[in-house]
């Protein structure tokens, strides 16, 4: 059952292309997300999403969610380091805006990605769920996109009420990049950097040009391989992830927040996540101290 009005199925996925290169090693590619985004359907409900010179540019649904935390459940097949480093990226949005937008309410029971008959019908039920996709194909998306964020609107096109992210553990690896080894089939993807950029779009943001903003999380590129990562938000992410949640406390000090996240010690980060997945609900507090 639907509670809100489904006025927009949004789609966004992240998308690899060839114009990638091949540094020393192996499996280390720059990809291009220049697709993963409906841009047309963004600027027709909000044409400064699109205007570089706007403070709603980079930003699809500038009210965010209907209702905070974000209530989420994960497909049972999603294994530890996986949930540990998507949780990680979702505190650390928290972090960025020092409220709490999320809340874990366990595992999907029963359900994965390949549950679903194809990409949409996953919204079709209550839950916000992270699926992995073992049969891509049912998604209707070429096999090189990473993942893809789907979600409905609420009252209008700037409310949330409602979204999934499928992960293609099909045809990648996806997990910590430190840790990850490629095979000859699967390459590695860092989850914590795609969450991060998944998580964006989740939660209202719409891709920025590397042209207006080149160290943005939500740039349409990511490096994937071993060792690979993108875990840093800009300055213009904190502006923008400020714009639709507001700020809390410290958070609202962007230079202060841009100075801890240089200096801070971020395997705090993954010890709060795995504190956060034995006890559900909110996430508990992230202590650099
Ligand atoms: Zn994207």
């Amino acid at each position: 059952m639907t509670v809100f009005k489904n006025y927009l199925g949004g789609f966004s996925a992240i998308l690899l292309t060839f114009s990638s290169f091949v540094a020393c090693g192996t499996e280390m590619y720059k990809v291009s997300v220049a697709e993963d985004f409906d841009t047309k359907r963004s600027e027709a409900a909000h044409p400064a999403s699109a205007d570089k010179n706007s403070k709603l540019y980079g930003i699809h649904a500038p009210s965010g969610w209907v209702k905070l935390p974000v209530e989420f459940r994960f497909s049972p097949d999603m294994d530890q380091s996986q949930r540990i480093h998507l949780m990680a990226a979702m505190k650390k949005w928290e972090w960025a805006v020092g409220e709490k937008l999320f809340a874990y309410s366990g595992e999907h029971k029963g359900v994965v990605g390949d549950s679903f008959k194809d990409l949409y019908s996953s919204l079709q039920d209550d839950v916000n769920g992270h699926y992995l996709d073992q049969d891509w194909a049912k998604t209707n998306k070429p096999d090189h996109v990473l993942a893809t964020t789907i979600w409905n609107n609420a009252t209008d096109f700037s409310v949330i009420s409602k979204a999934d992210i499928r992960f293609n553990s099909q045809h990648y690896l996806i997990g910590d990049s430190y840790e990850l080894k490629a095979t000859t089939e699967r390459d590695v993807v860092d989850m914590q950097s795609l969450a991060l950029h998944e998580l964006g779009h989740l939660l209202g943001l719409a891709h920025t040009g590397e042209d207006v903003d080149s160290l943005s999380i939500m740039n349409p590129a990511l490096y994937i391989g071993e060792g690979l990562t993108s875990r840093k938000f800009s300055r213009g992410d904190l502006e923008r992830i400020h714009f639709i949640y507001g700020c809390h406390g410290q958070s609202c000090d962007i230079d202060g927040l841009l100075k801890e996240q240089e200096n801070a010690d971020w395997d705090k980060l993954t010890l709060t996540a795995k504190r956060w997945m034995q006890d559900k609900g909110p996430s508990p507090e992230l202590n650099f101290n």
